[in-house]
């Protein structure tokens, strides 16, 4: 089976082609991060406006790489690059002229190769949920096929199935700049929340901080590589512990913002030897974001490594834009040493990174779970009843 996936919920416009919840036929990521870096952030309605830009140019790359080959029009379609790696096109440069003599071509191959259409319905920036939403409705009418509304949470720890390298049960770890959240994740669709942030997510809180030390948007890699020539033990920034009581349904919480104002507004309370001085905050900013590393990814180790002990488990995913960061399976893998006094977790933990295009936002993860939202029957009987929303919190997380 088939399904061509659309992810438009934050600041990727990503396509692709998945068969069977598995194989990625081919995908198309455009990124939006130029757009931002001047506000040192995501800028929602620039982003909404960008997707809108960017849609079609992406479909078209996206069907390009996938189904070239088995296209009789094929001479018709020009070719795109055969890598998938993300990259930002000029809609100025795009030929729409070119694009509407092709359309049918385009639409030949979408209606006979393709079996369903998937998209995030939630949580995102509802505007650019609408974008992707109402393109898939659109898609989904024209070419008369199911349409299936998929949950982006879901699909970023199902991108771990699709590595090949971990089975259910496991405890995922979602760490991006939208999200912190540490789930037992038992089947595709079935997944229990154990703890999420109770304030900023882990990467936001990474580009706030590079902010502060005036280093570029998006900020995570650019304190990973400035921390490798700075002292971590320089600050003893606090780390956020939180009760292993268990009947506390916060205890494998995560917070951020106060190591986020400790490290903006008090480093110098927080310097290790502290009859030091000559507080400079220009010269100390290796060792700041050295520091700061340390105390944001500590507790992810803590309380994810918790939780494995208490749960028995010994395979750990970790996805989102932070599971690049190198540091963090450094401190994991030191945590859980045999050797090790008070040793926090089960012995023989196995460790899954997704490669990259599968850890920050795409479409691969939403067409790999799509398959399993169609098996389990959850598919629009009507798709005009399929409606984005911006939140997955009501009191408690729902995905
Ligand atoms: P979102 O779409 O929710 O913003 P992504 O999955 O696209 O999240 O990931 C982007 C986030 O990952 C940013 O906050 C970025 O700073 C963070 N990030 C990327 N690389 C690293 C790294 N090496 N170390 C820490 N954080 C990182
Ligand atoms: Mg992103």
């Amino acid at each position: 089976m088939r399904i061509l996936a659309i992810e438009t919920s934050c600041d990727e416009t990503s396509l692709a082609l998945v068969d069977n919840g598995r194989t990625v036929v081919s995908m198309d990521t455009a990124s939006q991060e130029l757009y931002h870096r001047a506000f040192g952030g995501v800028v929602p309605e620039i982003a909404a406006r960008r997707h809108l830009e960017v849609f079609y140019p992406t479909l078209k790359a996206c069907l390009t790489k996938g189904v070239a080959a088995s296209l009789s029009a094929e001479k018709t379609i020009q070719n795109a690059s055969s890598s998938n790696k993300q990259h930002n096109y000029n809609h100025k440069e795009y030929n729409l002229k070119a694009l509407s003599s092709h359309r049918d071509a385009y639409l030949t191959v979408l209606k006979n190769t393709i079996d369903a259409i998937a998209v995030t319905t939630h949580p995102g920036l509802i505007g650019s949920l609408f974008v992707g939403t109402n393109a898939a409705k659109s898609l989904a009418y024209l070419l008369e096929k199911p349409l299936i509304g998929v949950s982006h949470l879901k699909a970023h720890f199902y991108s771990l199935v699709m590595t090949g390298k971990i089975t259910f049960p496991y405890l995922g770890l979602l760490v991006s700049g939208g999200h912190t959240i540490l789930a037992l994740v038992k089947t595709p669709l079935e997944l229990e929340v154990l703890g999420s942030t109770l304030d900023d997510a882990c990467g936001e809180c990474f580009d706030k901080i590079a902010r502060a030390l005036e280093l570029p948007y998006p900020g995570g890699a650019a304190i990973e590589e400035l921390a490798r020539t700075g002292d971590e033990t320089y600050f003893t920034y606090p780390i956020f512990r939180p009760q292993q009581n268990k009947l506390s349904r916060y205890r494998y919480a995560f917070s951020y913002s106060g190591l986020k104002t400790a490290v903006i507004h008090n480093s110098p309370r927080y310097l290790t030897t502290p009859y030091h001085t000559d507080f400079n905050w220009d010269t100390l900013k290796p060792h700041i974001a050295a520091s700061f590393q340390k105390a944001a990814l500590t507790q992810l180790v803590e309380q994810t490594l918790a939780a494995a002990r208490e749960l028995g488990i010994t395979q750990i995913g970790i996805c989102g834009g932070v599971a690049a960061n190198k540091y963090l399976k450094t401190l994991f893998n030191k945590a859980h040493l045999p050797k090790k006094k008070n040793n926090l977790a089960p012995a023989n933990l196995t460790y899954v990174t997704p490669p990259l295009e599968l850890c920050t936002d795409n479409a691969a993860m939403i067409g790999g779970i799509a398959y399993h939202y169609y098996l389990a029957g959850a598919v629009c009987e009507n798709i005009f009843d399929l409606t984005p929303t911006a939140k997955s919190f009501k009191r408690d997380l729902v995905l």
